[in-house]
């Protein structure tokens, strides 16, 4: 079989989403399973919405996530002679017109067509242009664009890998723009172009382009390429079934990884939105992950973005996560302050078990280091009422009577032979209890966290409150 070259093709004019994400995942892996080549290649030549800030913004979330491209970045902008002499092969073929109307002609045109029911699309009155009227447009100092004329005839389709077999009739179509006035080609038409010189087989990409497909097809034709294959992923809709991009605008990479969602919590996540592995697996590894891929497992039916199911995954990978992996993070997030010293200020055996207590809590980094923080900060002033202070006094003089404790099963029962002294009920002597340690009534199972605090802290924390409650 032909080597399989994949590619992402990402126009530098915002930040990473969740659906680009996702189509670079896709092509990465198919192109890792088989042992392909995966391509990058940034599309520029939109040059007022493009900027390079944008294309390093992408390349580093690509990294984190751990897509590795083999060739390329390349750009477009950088291409542009290349792009400039298929055009004049398809104008030799005669297979191309200039077109002389002005954007608000067009507007017209468009808001004609729409107001009698008509689809919007180019009536192609430029094509009928004689020669001399042509003349008379250039002297006017008029630059045109150039448009592909849609040929007639029989109708394009193609197989989709995901969608079947894909059928469109040439009168839907409208002669397209493969030139803009200013020498620019198109995304339809530098895409082939690339595509074809790449030597790219697969072609993944989301469902919003699948309009765009028979245009390309055509191009694929005039200029004798052969043709690629094609899958259009379904569209990524919200938890409400509205189309991600327009309401939820805001799932950029960048925002998921500052509220500190994993990457590998994240690449493992965009596999299960369309794809699907066998026996119902969602966690999987990356190496299972490559191994598993398949266009076959593919739906096309919309994928939903759901955001507490990434959580519940980032939760997954959290506490397979060691905490030295997590440095960077944190390290961005409390400035001076290094998880370094705070090992050495709790002692690495109390830290870790702190650590992993609050990793079962959390379900992001962001999460975590509160939850971290509460437990290891002297919570603010508690006030407690009557009976809890009760408890409280209690408690002061029980852990007395506690030389130490050497396992968390030991805490756990003289936790309960204490609350059964203190005729206390269960719920109130408990939610006291974590009250006084932690500053909240819910949370970890407290002889879990008795134990990783240890009793000289728990004493410590008990004679605090006592202090600000003068008990
Ligand atoms: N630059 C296009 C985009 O970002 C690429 C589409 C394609 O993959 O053909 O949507
Ligand atoms: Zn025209």
């Amino acid at each position: 079989m032909e080597k399989i070259k994949t590619r992402f093709a990402p126009s530098p004019t915002g930040l990473l989403h969740i659906g680009g994400a996702r189509t670079a995942a896709f092509n990465w892996a198919l192109a890792r399973k088989n042992r392909g080549v995966f391509l990058l290649r940034i599309e520029d030549t939109d040059k007022e919405r493009s900027s390079l800030a944008f294309e390093k913004a992408i390349l580093e979330d690509l990294q984190w996530l751990g897509l590795d491209w083999d060739e390329g970045p390349y750009r477009q902008s950088e291409r542009l002679e290349v792009y400039q002499s298929f055009f004049e092969v398809l104008k030799k073929k005669n297979l191309v017109y200039p077109c002389y109307c002005t954007p608000q002609e067009l507007e017209e045109e468009r808001t004609e067509a729409l107001n009698a029911g008509k689809p919007p699309r180019y009536s192609g009155k430029c094509f009928f242009l004689s020669p001399e009227e042509r003349r008379r447009k250039e002297a006017e100092g008029y630059r045109p664009s150039w448009r592909f004329r849609i040929p007639s005839g029989s109708e394009i389709s193609f197989f989709d890998l995901v969608r079947g077999k894909v059928v469109f009739h040439p009168a839907s179509l409208g002669d397209f723009i493969i030139l803009k006035s200013d020498g620019i080609p198109t995304y339809n038409f530098a895409c082939v172009v690339d595509d074809a010189l790449m030597g790219i087989s697969h072609i993944l990409r989301g469902e919003e382009h699948l309009s765009n497909t028979p245009y390309q097809i055509l191009l694929y034709r005039a200029l004798e390429f052969p043709l690629p294959v094609f899958a259009h992923l379904p569209i990524i809709l919200d938890e409400n079934r509205a189309k991600l991009s327009k309401r939820r605008g805001d799932i950029s990479l960048r925002s998921l990884r500052e509220r500190g969602i994993l990457a590998q919590a994240l690449f493992n996540y965009l596999f299960t939105l369309g794809h699907s592995f066998e026996e119902g697996k969602e966690v999987l590894d990356r190496e299972a992950i490559v191994a598993s891929f398949s266009l076959s497992r593919v739906g096309k039916s919309g994928a939903i973005f759901d955001e507490e199911k990434l959580r519940w995954m980032n939760k997954i990978y959290l506490r397979k996560t060691p905490w030295t992996t997590l440095r960077g993070y944190f390290q961005q997030l409390q400035g001076e302050e290094t998880l370094e010293k705070l090992v050495e200020k709790l002692g690495s055996e109390r830290f870790t078990r702190l650590w992993s207590l609050a990793c079962e809590e959390a379900s992001d980094l962001r999460e975590l280091w509160q939850v971290f923080r509460g437990f290891v900060e002297k919570s603010g002033k508690v006030v407690l009422e009557a009976e809890r202070l009760e408890v409280l006094r209690f408690l002061r003089k029980k852990v007395e009577q506690v030389p130490c404790w050497v396992n968390e099963e030991e805490v756990k029962s003289i936790l309960r032979a204490w609350q059964r002294e203190s005729g206390v009920k269960p719920a109130m002597f408990y939610k006291t209890l974590r009250l006084v340690l932690i500053g909240r009534e819910e949370g970890p199972e407290l002889h879990r966290l008795l134990f990783a605090l240890g009793r000289e802290e728990f004493l410590a924390r008990l004679s605090d409150v006592a202090k600000d409650e003068e008990v």
